[in-house]
């Protein structure tokens, strides 16, 4: 029914999380109105962002460069890691100002249902990283794969590295809830109340 061109991006827009057909509709007519600065600007972005992001060479946060803009900040803390999931993690930790340390980005959570295995995340690259390292707090979500994998990085820096201290983030963030969807203040709390593992 549709012209291709038309339909082309209709069914691209369908792929992006949360958009269904119909919305995928509105939002290419809406493009197909707009000035062709702003539909050149939208297509530029999405173009620039898989071009220019990388991931940071040392913690895997996303970066514009080898290295990100926290990796590269003199001013934080080396001696503290914090262990998250996604780099999307960081951003709502980032928010709360409760943490000036450095971040490991696993790039996921142990789940052996899914085939998630240890060798899957960047576990080795943290655990090489622990030279004057006095704290990892694992900051990884509180959902059943987020808290196994806190447990299994735990055991293995006990054994590894015993004379670095092993937190996590204290309760009352929301069970078998994200990170990136806690408020700033519960997450804030939560970083202050960290408990040792
Ligand atoms: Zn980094």
């Amino acid at each position: 029914m549709l012209a291709p061109p038309l339909q082309r991006l209709v069914t691209e827009l369908g792929k992006l999380p949360g958009i269904g057909n119909r919305t995928a509709q509105r939002l290419a007519f809406h493009i197909l109105r707009a000035s062709a600065e702003d539909a050149g600007a939208l297509a530029e972005a999405i173009r620039d962002v898989k071009e220019k992001i990388t991931l940071c060479e040392v913690c895997f946060n996303l970066a514009e460069g080898p290295r990100c803009t926290i990796c590269l900040d003199e001013r934080r803390d080396g001696g503290l890691i914090c262990v998250v999931e996604e780099p999307g993690d960081v951003i709502p930790i980032e928010r709360t100002h409760e943490y000036r340390g450095r971040y490991h980005v696993l790039g996921g959570a142990l789940s052996p249902i899914d085939g998630v295995e240890p060798e899957d995340l960047r576990l080795g690259q943290l655990y090489a990283r622990m030279d004057g390292v006095q704290e990892v707090v694992l900051a990884t979500n509180p959902t059943t794969t987020g808290e196994a994998t806190a447990m299994h990085i735990a055991a293995e820096l006990h054994e590894r590295s015993p004379e670095v201290a092993v937190t996590r983030l204290a309760s009352g963030l929301p069970v078998g809830g994200d990170l990136e969807y806690a408020d700033e203040v519960t997450l804030g709390r939560a970083f202050a109340g960290r408990r040792a593992l």
